[in-house]
């Protein structure tokens, strides 16, 4: 019997939402942070389009930024699915901390504990589960969905390679202090000359560039990268020269599983306020929620993100198992982003006009699905990786 086998016949017959001791255990930990230390400083981090960098610490402190980083390079040695369970409980209070981790962990952390070699691993892991906050550079300003098409060039000149041009839209540019980044060693060759370089942010010839001002997850970093020489030693390539576009897509399969679970946070976010609130606010003598169609917008809601949040985590435990995972990591947060756009659409009608100011914490959720449609590939994108698995192209 496989290895893989193993695991799913060790898990038959559990229910998919049915958490170990030990996963048990990380949520209730995961969850009073987020109620205890992140709701309070969500408002202020938000107007200020800012991380707060004493959360940042928590943040490491508590090990959520090293979950499946193994206990030898000070990481918590946990599954991937613990980095899912991360990422939703810290959506529910902020996406922005949401894909902090969401980051760090399903793709930083991920391409070194799969591409890294030994010594990689030790330097790079080591610190990204304890103190540095890492980054992965792939889009620039004329490829976002043909990402293979970047311009950013690297030029191979022995012991070291030189890099020149610019990365767009780079989730924890602010705070990063290395950066997975993909420039082309080879044009001639097409995507085959994609290689994925370590870069540390005091690297001659980097620097970061302005931050973008968003719609959502406005705490969040997103900045231009500037590469006007940058001079990086050989030993920071990482896996092969030339396979950086394997590199990419299979770490974004992976970090596709963590932005839908960054949705499912936010849509029970908004789910949990609009549960609240309709039991609270009075129309006509009684509490909203005793009127049968709030109650069935309140169920719809429920439905989605039970829907949603079932494909998330059977992506996740697929992942975990060692089960070929990418159509429903497509399909995964392909849904899951809808569903939080919807579910936090809902919510702002069920708040009446107090949904559409930024006293109550609706509006935000909804500002913050948004991005679930865009990033990591458009919904267009998820729907050609499901349509091509289908038809077998
Ligand atoms: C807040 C934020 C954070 C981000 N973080 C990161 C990050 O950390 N690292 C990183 O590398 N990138 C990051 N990105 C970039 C993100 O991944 C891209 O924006 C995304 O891939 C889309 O690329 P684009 O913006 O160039 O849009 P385009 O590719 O120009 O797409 C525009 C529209 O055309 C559609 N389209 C394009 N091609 C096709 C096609 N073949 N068939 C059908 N429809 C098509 C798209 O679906 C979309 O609707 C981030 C973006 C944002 C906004």
């Amino acid at each position: 019997m496989s290895q893989s086998q193993a695991a799913v016949d060790a898990r038959s017959g559990i229910p998919l939402t049915t958490l170990s001791e030990d996963e048990l255990m990380f949520r209730a930990s995961v969850r009073e942070f987020a109620d205890g230390e992140l709701r309070p400083r969500v408002r202020e981090m938000e107007a200020r389009a800012k991380l707060d960098p004493a959360l940042i610490k928590q943040c490491f402190d508590l090990g959520l930024m090293g979950i499946e980083v193994p206990e030898e390079f000070g990481g918590a040695g946990a599954s991937f699915f613990s980095a899912i369970l991360a990422v939703e409980e810290l959506s529910r209070v902020d996406g922005s901390v949401g894909v902090l981790v969401d980051v760090q962990n399903t793709l930083v952390n991920n391409a070194l504990i799969r591409w890294g070699n030994p010594e990689q691993q030790k330097k790079y892991l080591t610190q990204l589960a304890s103190e540095s906050v890492g980054a992965y550079a792939l889009s620039e300003a004329g490829s976002g969905s043909d990402a293979f098409a970047m311009q950013t060039r690297a030029v191979d000149k022995g012991d070291h390679y030189v890099i020149n041009g610019q990365k767009l839209w780079i989730t924890n540019g602010n705070e990063a202090k290395v950066f997975i980044l993909f420039a082309n060693a080879n044009p001639e060759a097409g995507y085959r000359g994609i290689t994925a370089f370590i870069i540390e942010k005091d690297f001659p010839g980097f620097t970061v560039g302005k931050k973008e001002d968003k719609l959502g997850i406005r705490a969040s970093s997103t900045t231009e990268l500037i590469l006007e020489d940058c001079k990086v030693p050989r030993e920071n390539v990482l896996g092969e020269a030339g396979k950086g576009y394997k590199i990419s897509i299979e770490t974004l399969n992976e970090g596709r599983i963590g932005i839908g679970a960054q949705m499912i946070g936010i849509a029970r976010g908004a789910l949990e306020s609009a549960i609240a609130y309709t039991a609270e606010r009075q129309q006509f003598g009684k509490p909203i929620n005793q009127f049968q169609a709030v109650q069935f917008q309140l169920a719809e809601m429920a439905t989605q993100l039970e829907a949603a949040r079932l494909m998330v985590y059977n992506a996740a435990r697929m992942k975990d198992a060692g089960i070929n995972f990418v159509k429903e990591a497509a399909m995964a947060k392909l849904y899951a982003s809808r569903a939080a756009e919807r579910i936090s659409s809902l919510a702002i009608e069920l708040y009446g006009g107090y949904g559409f100011v930024k006293d109550y914490p609706v509006e935000k959720y909804w500002r913050d699905s948004k991005i679930g449609a865009i990033y990591e590939g458009t919904s267009n994108m998820q729907l050609q990786t499901i349509a091509k698995l289908l038809i077998g192209k």
